[in-house]
């Protein structure tokens, strides 16, 4: 069958006149759908504004939206923090608002002072796989995800024979970055700690912090500086540099695997974000190649062919989150538990 975006409530829809994409560094604010300019101003977060206090900085968020929103307009927020679909609940932001561990009702507090919109809050990485899902989905896709890794780890799947991205009870889908690594007992890289604080974290080894933790752990001199060094050492095939790629792509492939293995019907999965984009075919062909072999004889390892009709490198602006919050159109009352 067609795909599900192919099809007017998931595509860029008339009724969203306001869309926001919040970020720690920058808010990109667009009325009037894709062909409009896009508004783009510092983003009132901890990262920009370190002396502020977290509930100043809450205030400053929901006035800057309260002020942009035309009046009796529909929006789609893509707010880059674990946050509730449901509810607009706010779980926590490093990049806005630090380590404050306490929910914040963000959606409530929108709702309150400007009761005349219709406001519709969504994670960016789910923002994402609906611009990915757009622009991407072939016909026939059944179910399609996102999955990003950059300063942190996440990811989206979407059913798009029902247009439904199915939440838990907390609203939240994919938050996969701070499950526990598949690392054995005995891996070197046990020990290694997460942004949030917790050890051992999928996100301890394979974000861009996870990179150069790992980097230390092997001892590689560059390591305070992985991010620079490791796509040239890459590109001339030093052995440090390919052995550290090796090792913090491994929970990720074991984490597709996984996927494949519990959602057969996962047809597409497309991958940006940071590292992604930065390390690009070296990325690419390492995951690939990880994901080739066979690991058991219920995992017989893939073709070229399969992995080429499976796996979307997202090159860097190919997927765009305020877009996204563009096309979420009857995709929100398709977020449910
Ligand atoms: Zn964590």
């Amino acid at each position: 069958m067609t795909s599900a975006v192919a099809t007017p409530p998931a595509g860029p829809s008339a009724a969203t006149t306001f869309a926001a994409d919040i970020g720690g560094t920058w808010v990109r604010l667009r009325s009037g759908g894709a062909d409009a300019p896009v508004e783009r101003l510092r983003s009132p977060s901890r990262l920009n504004h370190p002396d502020r206090s977290v509930e100043d900085l809450r205030e400053d968020m929901a006035e800057l939206l309260c002020r942009a929103a035309p009046p009796g307009a529909r929006t789609a927020i893509s707010f880059g923090a674990a946050i509730d679909h449901l509810t607009g609940m706010v779980y926590g932001s490093a990049p806005l608002w630090g380590s404050e561990a306490s929910p914040y009702e963000l959606g409530g507090e929108l709702r309150r002072r400007r009761p005349d919109v219709d406001w519709v809050l969504v994670n960016d990485v789910t923002a994402g796989l609906l611009d990915f899902a757009a622009t991407s989905a072939r016909s026939g896709t059944r179910r399609i995800g996102y999955l990003t890794i950059s300063s942190g780890i996440a990811m989206r799947v979407a059913d798009l024979d029902r247009t439904r991205i199915a939440v838990d009870e907390w609203g939240l889908q994919g938050e996969i970055g701070h499950l526990p690594a598949m690392a054995g007992p005995g891996s070197r890289l046990v020990g290694l700690p997460c942004a949030c604080g917790a050890p051992d974290h999928l996100a301890s080894i394979a974000s861009g912090p996870g990179i150069a933790n790992v980097a230390r752990r092997l001892g590689v001199p560059e390591a305070m500086a992985a991010e620079e060094w490791l796509p040239r050492a890459l590109g001339v095939r030093d052995p440090e540099a390919v052995r550290l790629l090796e090792l913090c792509v491994e929970p990720i492939a074991h984490m597709i695997r996984t996927l494949w293995c519990l959602d057969p019907h996962l047809d597409l999965l497309g991958l940006g974000g940071g590292v992604v984009e930065g390390l690009g075919i070296h990325y690419f062909t390492e995951l690939r190649r990880q994901l080739a072999e066979p690991t058991s004889y219920a995992d017989r390892g893939r073709s070229e062919t399969w992995l080429d009709d499976r796996l979307v490198f997202c090159a860097p602006g190919q997927v765009d989150a305020l877009r996204g919050a563009e096309r979420l159109g009857g995709w929100a009352s398709g977020i449910m538990p």
